[in-house]
């Protein structure tokens, strides 16, 4: 099967590429490397371009006919959303809409695309079932949200099959060392804490430890990457097939907090964490964790990956791998 990937330069998505690649697919990604890393395409062809250039797009599109889409370029931190929330209505809401008039006029196909558990804002139901009422809290959130709204009136009006995979927290890296995650500035937990016992002056902060959950910090559910690849590859095959859209739910169904993400850095890799403790972060729910009971019978996906050890030491391992390498 030939898959466009847009954002396949980027963390999950040069793993899906990975995925796909390796699964007899042929794989073209689309990127425009604001974020991501011409290194990481190495599962290919490459396309340097923006999901906002409809033109651009569009001839890739009527170039590479491919049987199938990804979307992941997208802005995905939080707190940067908070302060700059015009850059992640422009990226998330109108790329995502430029991707699928492209398919309206170039000929409709399965669209598998990187939607959030930010979408679930602060759930009354912990875990969180597809089924609970969506109603984010920060802009990041509410750009996902309005993007599968938008999915939803284009399957309406011009039969545009989709799939929304709502991530909780992506972690840990390609088990082999060719990528893993690789953000600058990083704003994500583990690969921070990771970060502050790699290097020296690098201290953690920690944001907020007066929440009310069972240690004071934010629990989240942290689900492999290559976890979240293969669900990406499950969910355009279930497309292909049975053609029937929805939002979709990926995590492990275990809620860990940040103090106790910092307690397995320190088991995993012998080191002290230097932490401070900071004001709480704009945006931040105090708990969010998956019931991914839909995406196991749906789409057959068994996560590998199910301990926080296991996920961490992948991380470790990518993390020593890209300061000896010095990739930044
Ligand atoms: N966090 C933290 N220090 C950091 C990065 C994150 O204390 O350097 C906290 C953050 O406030 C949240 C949790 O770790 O409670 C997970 O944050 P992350 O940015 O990794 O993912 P998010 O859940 O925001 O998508």
């Amino acid at each position: 099967m030939k898959v466009l990937v847009t954002g396949g330069a980027g963390y999950i998505g040069s793993h899906t590429c990975k995925y796909l690649a390796r699964n007899g697919n042929e794989v073209t990604v689309y990127d425009n490397l604001s974020t991501g890393h011409k290194e990481l395409v190495r599962w290919g062809d490459f396309v340097h371009g923006d999901i906002r250039d409809e033109s651009r797009l569009r001839a890739v599109i009527h170039r590479v006919n491919p049987d199938g889409i990804i979307h992941f370029a997208s802005s995905i931190s939080v707190g940067e959303s908070v302060v700059d929330p015009g850059s992640y209505y422009e990226n998330n809401v109108l790329g995502s809409l430029r991707i699928m008039q492209c398919l309206r006029d170039e000929g409709v196909r399965p669209l598998v695309v990187s939607g959030s558990a930010a979408v679930y804002g602060l759930p009354d139901n912990c875990p969180v079932c597809e089924t609970e009422k969506p109603m984010p809290i920060n802009p990041y959130g509410r750009t996902k949200l309005i993007m599968e709204w938008m999915l939803k009136d284009f399957a309406k009006a011009h039969a545009l099959p989709w799939v929304a995979l709502r991530y909780f927290n992506a972690a840990g890296a390609d088990p082999e060392g060719e990528t893993g995650e690789w953000h600058e500035p990083e704003t994500h937990l583990i690969p921070n804490v990771l970060r502050s016992v790699a290097e020296d002056g690098n201290t953690l902060k920690v944001f907020g430890t007066d929440y009310k959950t069972k240690d004071g910090t934010c629990i989240r559910d942290y689900v492999h990457v290559c976890d979240l690849a293969s669900a990406h590859a499950l969910a355009l095959e279930y497309l292909l097939n049975k053609n029937k859209s929805t939002s979709i739910n990926l995590g492990n169904g275990k809620g860990i907090s940040v103090k106790e993400i910092i307690s397995t850095v320190e088991k995993v890799t012998g080191k002290r964490v230097k932490f401070e403790v900071c004001d709480r972060r704009p945006g931040d729910p105090k708990e969010l964790v998956a019931d991914s009971k839909k995406a196991r019978q749906l789409l057959n996906w068994e996560p590998r990956y199910e301990s926080i050890e296991s996920i961490i030491k992948t991380a470790w391992d990518w993390n020593n791998k890209l300061k000896n390498k010095a990739m930044k």
